[in-house]
């Protein structure tokens, strides 16, 4: 579930093309978020709470320019879906582009007021964590409600933050988040894939725990241990990609093309370095091929 609009701070103006590019990065996101997620079943506890669907709010928006939002998103009063992914579990309870929320959980959603954006999705996030919701919804000036099921899978957000920069993703244990600079950087879905499921391997290991997020390059707090869970996560990443059906032989060309760009940017030697990313994805890749050569679901 994401309001990626939230980080209207970081579209670099807020005309109609910029903020339709930003809604479709951010659908973009939670596809490959949810079908990690969704591949990594039988890894760790716990369901999927991210149930496929884009969501934006116009009362996230400052009131000077919210009315130019809701005209380019074509968002009514309540949050409005404007992405559904195909078989995700919104797509088979029913939910459609257009419809406004209503209800969830039970819940009504609170009404317009300075602070309804974040209130409306507190709601949302803590009904959709809790498995099956049911979701109240208008369309076409009708109410409807539909039941939406959890699907198994390691739980995790995948959101644009408003951090700036290529080095901006994070994880927290609980999401993972990237800046629109990461999106634009990886216009491929398996290089995309490849910063998410490096973020996500972290939550589903349990780095973050008591830690400050773990980011996937640069500055990082977190303790001597770093480096190897670094190089965990790095490996990880690959089985989540392959086991989703993203190809994780772009790992090398991306920490090539990725580290050149960054590398003079940190000197902590928290992260590996680039080189020894790619050469240490090779190895891996070989493994991951040889497991799936056998018929295997690729286990890390
Ligand atoms: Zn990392």
């Amino acid at each position: 579930m994401l309001f990626a609009l939230m980080l209207a701070a970081a579209a670099p103006t807020l005309d109609a093309a910029s903020l339709q590019a930003l809604a479709a990065a951010d659908s973009r996101l939670v596809t490959i978020g949810r079908r990690l997620a969704k591949a990594s079943a039988g890894l760790c506890a716990g369901t999927i709470s991210n149930p496929g669907w884009t969501i934006e709010d116009a009362e996230q928006f400052a009131p000077a320019v919210r009315d130019e939002v809701r005209a380019a998103l074509s968002l009514g009063d309540n949050p409005t879906i404007i992405a559904v992914e195909p078989d995700s579990a919104a797509a088979q309870a029913g939910v459609e582009v257009g419809d406004g929320l209503v209800a969830v959980g039970g819940q009504m959603l609170p009404a317009a007021s300075p602070d309804a954006s974040r209130k409306r999705q507190d709601v949302i996030e803590r009904a959709m964590a809790q498995g099956a919701a049911t979701v109240t919804v208008e369309r076409d000036g009708r109410s409807v409600t539909l039941r939406i099921m959890p699907e198994r899978g390691c739980a995790s957000e995948f959101l644009i933050g408003r951090g700036r920069g290529l080095r901006a993703a994070s994880s927290d244990g609980a999401r993972v988040t990237v800046s629109a600079e990461i999106v634009s950087f990886t216009p491929g879905d398996d290089d995309l894939a490849l910063v998410l499921a490096h973020e996500f391997a972290h939550n589903i290991l349990g780095h973050n725990k008591g830690h400050p997020p773990q980011r996937i390059a640069g500055e990082d707090r977190s303790g001597k241990r770093t480096r190897e869970r670094e190089r965990e996560a790095d490996r990880w990443a690959l089985y989540l990609m392959a086991r989703a059906g993203y190809d994780p032989a772009v790992a090398p060309g991306f920490w090539r093309r990725w580290g050149p760009k960054t590398d003079y940017l940190f000197s902590d030697g928290t992260h590996p370095g680039w080189r020894d990313r790619a050469a240490r994805a090779e190895a891996e890749i070989a493994r991951i091929k040889a497991q799936q050569a056998a018929g295997e679901v690729p286990l890390p």
